[in-house]
């Protein structure tokens, strides 16, 4: 039988990195040493007090059973709690905050609880690409907003015309940003709020690296913003704050509406998050932050050292003042993101991530994860000062 796949799934844009993968393949092959430097995803481990709480937790027959899809009452309280004392946003945990199965699964939902066929999603570019493909799955179309650095990476809301904003029920957002590790003030999440209910649309806030600062730098929640838990809803997640991505838990916070909506989809294709899980949620976010600003040393030595020491052999690279990311152009003489990434895979056996994998504006550039230990990026320096790359 010919398997013939749903227009949905077609509409997905095809994987930009599989030549990538397959020259790291090849390399390994040939028995090339590869310093990886292109994943997301945090190298340190889970705390200790998280994973004994979860240890605990698992034992309890209690929570061998399903959850509820809204999530432990316990865990809502905890996030309550967290988000008044960090943010002093107050949150009902009753209605205004919903447990997730990591914030990407509530991200890739949204769209499926609000947006009806040909309704538009305002999407920045580049950007983490749920936030597309979420609405693609959905049957919306997503317009994208350009990051641009002269805007400092951060959309010209002035710019997007009549038409997409009678269209629009949808902005997403990120801030600390990935790739870009750019970061918003207050003025500009007002302006968000004011675009929003001028045009009555709803406000995806996704700030998984909250916590992930440098420099006495403290994010902001977007709901600080008077007016916010209006028009929207706020994505957090413990996967990077407390270096727990495998473990799957997020929250949404904000208008009880929008949360009630996500709510309605979860409900009918998940079953919530694992409770010892949630548990073990409950003690990072009540539990002692030591650890997690220990972790943000590390990253901030692994930062100076990447930064200053490209620059200094003719790199020109911001120093980032949150997330674990370096987003940097990368030198003339290229005609792509990915045949840069190619030539340095092959020339030193360091991946890096080409920018155009996060949308068309990403192009030119590269995204560095610092999640690699300081002896490994020295490595990684040593081969790029001598591969004559630019
Ligand atoms: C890592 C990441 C997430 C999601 O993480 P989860 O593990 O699903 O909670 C969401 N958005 C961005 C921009 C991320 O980088």
């Amino acid at each position: 039988m010919k398997m013939e796949y749903a227009n949905r799934i077609n509409k997905v844009p095809p994987y930009l990195f599989a030549e990538i993968d397959r020259e790291i393949e090849e390399k390994k092959a040939e028995g090339m040493d590869i310093i990886n430097l292109s994943v997301g995803d945090p190298d340190l481990p889970t705390p200790d007090n998280i994973i004994e709480a979860l240890n605990k937790a698992a034992r309890n027959p209690a929570n061998h059973r399903y959850p509820s899809y809204k999530g432990m009452m316990e865990f809502r309280e905890a996030v309550a709690h967290w988000y008044d004392k960090r943010f002093n946003v107050s949150l009902n945990p009753k209605n205004e905050i919903i447990t997730l199965i990591g914030s990407k699964e509530g991200i890739a939902h949204t769209p499926l609880a609000f947006l009806n066929r040909g309704d538009v999603a305002l999407v920045p570019d580049p950007s983490y690409p749920v936030y597309k493909i979420g609405t693609l799955l959905a049957g919306g179309k997503p317009v994208s907003m350009p990051l641009l650095e002269e805007n400092r990476f951060m959309p010209n809301l002035d710019e997007i015309d009549a038409e997409t904003r009678r269209k629009a029920k949808l902005m997403f957002l990120n801030y600390p940003n990935a790739p870009t590790a750019a970061t918003a003030d207050m003025d500009f999440f007002r302006e968000v709020v004011d675009f929003a209910s001028d045009n009555e649309l709803i406000v995806c806030h996704d700030n998984p690296y909250s916590e992930m600062t440098f420099d006495k730098y403290k994010a902001m929640s977007f709901l600080e913003v008077k007016g916010a838990k209006d028009v929207g809803v706020e994505f957090n997640s413990l996967s990077k704050t407390f270096n727990m991505t495998g473990w799957r838990i997020g929250m949404a916070v904000g208008s009880s509406e929008i949360i009630s909506g996500l709510g309605k989809v979860k409900e009918n294709v998940d079953s919530g998050a694992f409770q010892a899980v949630q548990a073990a949620g409950v003690e990072a976010l009540r539990g002692p932050m030591d650890s997690v600003r220990k972790n943000m040393k590390i990253i901030e030595k692994r930062r100076d050292y990447m930064v200053e020491s490209l620059n200094n052999a003719g790199w020109d690279i911001n120093k980032p003042r949150a997330t674990f990311y370096l987003w940097f152009p990368i030198p003339a003489g290229y005609n792509s993101s990915i045949e840069f990434c190619s030539q340095l895979l092959n020339k030193t056996g360091v991946v890096l991530t080409p920018g155009v994998g996060f949308g068309k504006h990403g192009e030119g550039y590269v995204r560095c994860a610092l999640t690699q230990t300081i002896d490994r990026l020295k490595e990684a320096v040593e081969r790029i000062k001598n591969a004559d790359l630019r």
